[in-house]
């Protein structure tokens, strides 16, 4: 199971981006396979808050949102984690290449997923989504916005949603905007310099297609082609 964790602020396009890497990983799968006639050497898996049917909500540590109790132990967004982890788990083997999408933003939590990589003596790797500050804001606000418009365009009866959404494709929820603001200055940046953070390969908002591909080249060479190490679970 080659594993690519995907990081990166809240609305910062880490699913735009792994869309795009699951699509180049799976033209490489086909390319290869129809080369060799065989069944395909990889399988391919995309696993998100989204895949898990995770809630914006369980990473909201606002006290207005939760109460005391459940706030100390963050008990909804360990249980998010650990859903997460099962499903990654759930389809590790030597031909499964997992891409998990998500903020995977505490670095102890990267180093879990390394260390089960590793266990499964398979490469990994991170790839951050570079994005200012203002404009992951400007997602998320532009999000909110579109919630309120359709909300406020239901209870008027108004039964032509398409009116509130602008005839914009983007229906994702937006985060509470506490929740988001605790999330940017939570975000643990990777390093690196760790074992767990490297290799790391970064694509920011403004990289257009071609600068993307050469990316994701460059990382299924390290998990799939010619620069895949033999991985060795005591090193
Ligand atoms: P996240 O997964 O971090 O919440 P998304 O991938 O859902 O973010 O992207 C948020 C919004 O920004 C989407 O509407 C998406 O189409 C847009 N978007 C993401 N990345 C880019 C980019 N590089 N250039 C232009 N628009 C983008």
């Amino acid at each position: 199971m080659p594993l690519i964790i995907v990081t990166g602020l809240p609305t910062s396009g880490k699913s735009t981006r792994a869309k795009q890497l699951h699509d180049f990983f799976a033209e490489r799968i086909a390319a290869n396979t129809a080369s060799t006639t065989s069944t395909p050497k990889y399988r391919l898996h995309l696993i998100s808050d989204q895949t898990q049917g995770i809630q914006r909500a369980v990473y909201d540590l606002s006290p207005a949102e939760l109460p005391a109790h459940v706030r100390s132990a963050n008990a909804s967004e360990k249980d998010a984690r650990a859903a997460l982890y099962g499903a990654v788990k759930r389809v590790l083997s030597p031909r499964d290449i997992v891409i998990l999408d998500g903020l995977n933003y505490i670095k102890g939590w990267r180093y879990q997923l390394f260390c089960e990589a590793k266990n499964m003596r398979t490469p990994s790797a991170v790839l951050q989504i570079g994005c200012t500050v203002d404009r992951a804001r400007s997602v998320n606000e532009a999000r909110l916005k579109r919630r309120e418009a359709v909300a406020t365009s239901a209870a008027a009866e108004n039964t032509n949603n398409d009116d509130a959404n602008d005839g914009d494709d983007d229906n994702e929820e937006p985060y509470a905007p506490a929740n988001w603001d605790n999330l940017v200055f939570r975000y643990e940046e990777p390093n690196p310099m760790t074992r767990w953070d490297s290799p790391l390969f970064t694509l920011i908002w403004e990289d257009d297609a071609a600068q993307a591909r050469d990316v994701f080249a460059k990382i299924w060479d390290v998990v799939a082609g010619e620069a895949r190490k033999v991985v060795r679970p005591n090193q």
